[in-house]
C-alpha cells in the first residue's frame, strides 16, 4: 500500500468539541454581559447530543473540553458524554480569556473546572483549553498554574498572528513545556512559508470549502506525517440560534456557513481517522521538550 494511503487509513488525528452556549463566545462579549447568561435560552444540550450521535455511529471517541459553567447547569449532559466513553476536558469555568482574569482567578477556575468535571465524569481530567486559545506570549504564566493544578497537557495554544489571540513562535506540533511537564498539543495550522494558517476547525471550517480544509488536513497526515487536532463547538451545528446583535466582524465569524457544518463534519469523519487527544498524545511519546525560554526569546 502507498504510504500516502497507509497515513490516511491509520493515522490518528484528534477530535476535540468545546461544550459551550452560542452567547459565550468572546465575540459577543461586549453586547452580552456575563451576567446576563443565566436569562439567555439554553441551546447546547441539542447539537452537543447530535454530535455524540454521529460519533456513536462511527465508532469514534473524541475530547470534549467543557465550560464548568455549563457543567453546573447541565451535570447529566457531562455524565452522558462521560458515559459513552469519551474524554472529559476542561475549558475553564467563565469563558472568559486569560488576558481578562488575574493569576488568582485563573488558577481557581482551573481547579475548580477540573473538580466539577472529575465529580461528574467519575474519571481524572486530563486536558485544559482556554478560552479563546488565550494561551499567548503574554499569559505564559498560566502554564505552571495548569501543571500544578494537575493537569497532564494543555491545548490552547494557537500558532499564528491573530487579533484574538495567537503565539506565532511556538511549535506546530505537540511537545513538552521543560519547566513544567506539562505537554502542549497546539491547534493545527497549515504552513505556507513564514506564515501559518488554521485549517483545523471553528470558523476556518466554515470559512473555507471543504475540499481546501481536506487539502490542508492531508498534508498535515501524509507529508508531515503528523496527526492533526480538529476543533468545532456545539452551536456550530445550531443554525437556529437566535441572531445576537453584535460588531459586523463577530457576526460575521459566528453565523457564517452554519447550516453547512453538518455534513461537512460528516465528510470530515469520514475522510480522516479519529481518536481523543488523551489517546494520540499517549501514542506520539516521548515527545520532544522545548523550553519556554526558547519560545518567548526571554533570559
Ligand atoms: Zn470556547
Amino acid at each position: 500500500m502507498p504510504r500516502a494511503q497507509f497515513s490516511r487509513i491509520f493515522m490518528k488525528n484528534a477530535l476535540s468539541i468545546d461544550v459551550e452556549e452560542y452567547f459565550q463566545v468572546v465575540a459577543f462579549s461586549s453586547v452580552i454581559a456575563q451576567e446576563d447568561w443565566d436569562k439567555m435560552p439554553s441551546r447546547v444540550e441539542k447539537p452537543t447530543l447530535l454530535i455524540l450521535e454521529m460519533l456513536a455511529e462511527r465508532g469514534i471517541k473524541a475530547t470534549f473540553f467543557c465550560l464548568g459553567w455549563v457543567a453546573k447547569k447541565h451535570p447529566s449532559l457531562i455524565r452522558q458524554i462521560a458515559t459513552k466513553g469519551h474524554e472529559i476536558a476542561s475549558h475553564g469555568v467563565s469563558h472568559r480569556p486569560i488576558y481578562a482574569l488575574s493569576p488568582q482567578e485563573f488558577r481557581k477556575e482551573a481547579v475548580e473546572s477540573k473538580k466539577i468535571l472529575e465529580d461528574l465524569s467519575g474519571k481524572e481530567v486530563k486536558g485544559f483549553r482556554a478560552s479563546t486559545y488565550s494561551i499567548t506570549p503574554k499569559t505564559t504564566w498560566a502554564l505552571e498554574m495548569l501543571a500544578e493544578a494537575g493537569y497532564a497537557y494543555d491545548s490552547s495554544i494557537f500558532p499564528i498572528h491573530h487579533d484574538l489571540y495567537g503565539f506565532p513562535q511556538a511549535p506546530r506540533y505537540p511537545f513538552v513545556f521543560r519547566e513544567y511537564g506539562l505537554i502542549e498539543f497546539p491547534i493545527s495550522t497549515a504552513n505556507l512559508g513564514k506564515i501559518n494558517i488554521p485549517v483545523a476547525g471553528g470558523g476556518y471550517f466554515r470559512l473555507f470549502p471543504y475540499t481546501l480544509t481536506r487539502y490542508f488536513l492531508n498534508k498535515i497526515n501524509q507529508k508531515e506525517n503528523r496527526p492533526f487536532v480538529f476543533y468545532a463547538h456545539p452551536w456550530e451545528f445550531d443554525p437556529a440560534q437566535p441572531r445576537i446583535k453584535a460588531p459586523l466582524k463577530s457576526r460575521f465569524r459566528h453565523y457564517l456557513n452554519l447550516s453547512k457544518t453538518r455534513k461537512r463534519f460528516e465528510k470530515l469523519l469520514t475522510d480522516f481517522s479519529f481518536a481523543s487527544l488523551e489517546e494520540v498524545l499517549e501514542s506520539l511519546k516521548p515527545l520532544p521538550e522545548k523550553s519556554l525560554r526558547e519560545l518567548t526569546g526571554g533570559d
